[in-house]
């Protein structure tokens, strides 16, 4: 089987925009409204001579603050179901909130390489930003920006290396 590189994180930290980044074209939704992707997507990803399939979780009914619990669960079920590596996305311009920690909680617990992916670092300084995200534990921490196109070939190298 194709291995499977599970995209979770709370909503609004771009696990969409990474997707389409990452898939070369717009077929998951990327909106300001937390939690608008309708369904898990899925991409069939070449890179280094390996495939591998990207998956987004981002779900419905994640606008519903009182879900937000329900939703990280949802993905993390997803990730313990079909994960061979687990991209665990997290936001440097907001900072690490609660839900953040959360999934860091959950992910503890799975026994799968996970890979930190740092997101909105739109310029070189902000990679510095990334940092404060090392104690949410494992994994290999890659700082990106889906909008600046930063460091698109660095993050497929880490995912590549640990399937
Ligand atoms: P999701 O809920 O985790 O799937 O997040 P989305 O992919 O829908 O993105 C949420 C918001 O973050 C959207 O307004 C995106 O345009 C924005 N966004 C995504 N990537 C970046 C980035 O690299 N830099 C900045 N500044 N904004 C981004
Ligand atoms: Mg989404």
């Amino acid at each position: 089987a194709v291995p499977q590189v599970v995209i979770i994180g709370r909503p609004n930290v771009g696990k969409s925009s990474i997707f389409n980044w990452l898939a070369g074209r717009r077929l998951a939704i990327v909106d300001d409204v937390a939690g608008v992707t309708r369904d898990r997507m899925v991409h069939l990803q070449k890179w280094n001579d390996r495939f591998f399939e990207i998956v987004d979780t981002g779900g419905i009914g994640v606008n519903d603050v009182d879900n937000l619990t329900d939703e990280i669960e949802r993905q993390i079920q997803i990730a313990i179901d079909s994960a061979d590596v687990i991209l665990f996305v997290v936001d440097v311009r907001s900072g690490m909130l609660p839900l953040d920690q959360q999934v860091a909680q959950r992910l503890r617990k799975i026994d799968k390489p996970v890979v930190l992916v740092a997101n909105k670092a739109d310029a070189p300084h902000m990679d510095v930003e990334a940092d404060q995200f090392y104690r949410l534990g494992r994994g290999k921490l890659v700082a990106v920006s889906t909008l600046q196109n930063r460091n698109k070939s660095d993050l497929l190298d880490v995912i590549a290396d640990r399937l």
